[in-house]
């Protein structure tokens, strides 16, 4: 069995030439030219245009990937990235503008602001399971805010990697933007540099070991982890409507999608009608069965195939859709969409995130019960509610976003900021939120130091000056 990387024929980088990478990086940040608002708008199109001139080799290295349909390459990666990188096009202006500060009246004359200025020199480490959202997307912030960067695609997802590397030189600018290949030793050699940011994307373990790094430097990290997305499904759903949402959100990917539901919590009542509901819906979306259906993605690799069919052999739920898949769809990853009802909160399938496309269904007593089984867990990244109370519950809970009525769709909304809390992650991107991420807020007063307006503005801070005076404070 080869590699993704051997199989796609990626060539890794040499972890000896990664320092010199990140210096002439750094080197090409202190020219200034990211400085300038129109060469990143230039810099913005050009990445827009690689997507775009290229979308059926970005299709084909998908499917290689992931098995994906070009309905959810389109869908789900190509059209997401494209809109972010115009909308960062025609908002630079805005989103870059000074920021005046109300200071009250003791700075009037001071021009209080706010300057959004690069950081410097910028990692993005991507994972697998989008290639582009989620490793062209926090590029698109990256570049709208100014710095050079460097990205490190994920080796799992290596056809992707290989186009993204080869397309980037021909598009990008080559001193201001690099790719490096790699797995964990180059991933470990580029986090031993020295960046101003390092956004991460990926599981929870490595997470902490970017953060543990990026200490070194005082670098800032956006980590952008994944977790258990519980969704809470009440009697005052539309039960049609939430069934076919939920597996919508369920199968894209196979379930290899960060904000997936990963598992409904409702009272036994519901899930009886619930289930019901969910198979009508899976005869709707695959009327010939899941077997050999091509719009299904697949598992991205032999090992993670292994791993999620090992969460179905753990469970001691009972299987009302799918069923494990037998040995010999190993090879072709494929998967079926798998719901397990009446499963425990101490199951095995209920300690890791799923990250594949088996959704379990744990029962409670009623909404109180269901929120303290949340709390009870780590702060998931969304939280999908289908239900009059979704307040009621929001105010009661924690979790990186919250959606009542559907799933997945926050992140499509660029205006929203997308991200974790707690062990899910922390920082935000998307549009104007991954401009600010990826930006240094320098505060700046200019304060009047010479002429009449210098001598009027001594005058009223005069009181600040030794020898110290308390009556001065008073006035
Ligand atoms: P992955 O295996 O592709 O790893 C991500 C990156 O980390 C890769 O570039 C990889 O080379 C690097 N890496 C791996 N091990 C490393 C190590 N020991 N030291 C340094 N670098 C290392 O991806 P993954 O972790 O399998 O991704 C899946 C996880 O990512 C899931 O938990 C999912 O929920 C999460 N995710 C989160 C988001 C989000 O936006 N919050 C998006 C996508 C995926």
């Amino acid at each position: 069995m080869s590699s993704p990387a051997e199989a796609a024929g990626l060539k890794y980088n040499t972890v000896e030439e990664i320092p010199s990478i990140n210096a002439s990086l750094r080197q090409a940040f202190l020219t200034g030219k990211t400085r300038d608002l129109e060469y990143r708008k230039n810099q913005l199109k050009q990445l827009a245009f690689l997507i775009t001139d290229n979308e059926n080799a970005f299709c084909d290295a998908l499917a290689k990937d992931l098995g994906r349909s070009k309905f959810e390459s389109m869908f789900a990666e190509m059209m997401l990235t494209v809109n972010e990188a115009v909308d960062a096009v025609e908002s630079l202006n805005k989103w870059a503008k000074k920021e005046s500060v109300h200071g009250g009246l003791a700075w009037g004359f001071h021009n209080p602001h706010v300057r959004r200025e690069p950081k410097g020199t910028v990692l993005i480490l991507g994972a697998w399971n989008y290639p582009l959202t989620v490793q062209l997307g926090p590029v698109v912030g990256a570049m709208a805010a100014g710095n050079c960067i460097c990205l490190k695609p994920s080796e799992l997802s290596a056809h992707c990697a290989k186009l993204i590397s080869e397309l980037a030189p021909k598009y990008l600018d080559p001193e201001t933007f690099r790719v490096v290949n790699g797995a964990i030793p180059e991933s470990t050699a580029l986090l031993d540099c020295r960046w101003e940011h390092i956004f991460y994307t990926g599981n929870g373990i490595v997470g902490r070991i970017v953060a543990e790094k990026a200490a070194k430097w005082l670098c800032p990290t956006s980590l952008e982890l994944g977790g258990k997305s519980p969704t809470w499904v009440d009697e005052t759903a539309d039960l049609t409507i939430a069934a076919r949402r939920i597996l919508w959100g369920k199968q894209l990917n196979v379930g290899q999608t960060c904000i997936a539901p990963d598992y409904i919590l409702c009272t036994s009542k519901v899930q009886g009608e619930l289930v019901k509901k969910l198979k009508q819906v899976a005869d709707e979306f695959w009327p010939s069965g899941q077997e050999g259906n091509k719009d299904q993605s697949k598992i991205v690799t032999e090992n993670h195939w292994k791993r999620v069919r090992g969460m179905l052999e753990g469970t001691a739920g009972k299987i009302a859709l799918g069923g494990p898949p037998d040995e010999k769809s190993q090879s072709s990853k494929a998967f079926p969409v798998t719901i397990i009802t009446d499963v425990k909160g101490d199951d095995s399938i209920m300690t890791g995130e799923i990250f594949g496309p088996i959704l379990p269904i744990v029962t409670v007593k009623d909404v109180d019960e269901g929120i303290e089984f949340i709390n009870a867990r780590d702060q998931p990244l969304v939280l999908y509610v289908f239900s009059d109370h979704a307040n009621y519950i929001f105010d009661r809970t924690r979790s990186g976003a919250a959606v009542s009525g559907d799933t997945l769709l926050h992140n499509a909304v660029g205006t929203l900021p997308f991200g974790g809390t707690g062990p899910s992650g922390y920082g935000s991107y998307h549009g104007k939120w991954g401009f600010d991420e990826f930006s240094h807020k320098r505060a700046v007063l200019e304060a009047p130091a010479k002429g009449v307006l210098g001598a009027i503005v001594e005058w009223l801070m005069k009181g600040r000056y030794p020898p110290y005076n308390l009556k001065e404070l008073a006035t």
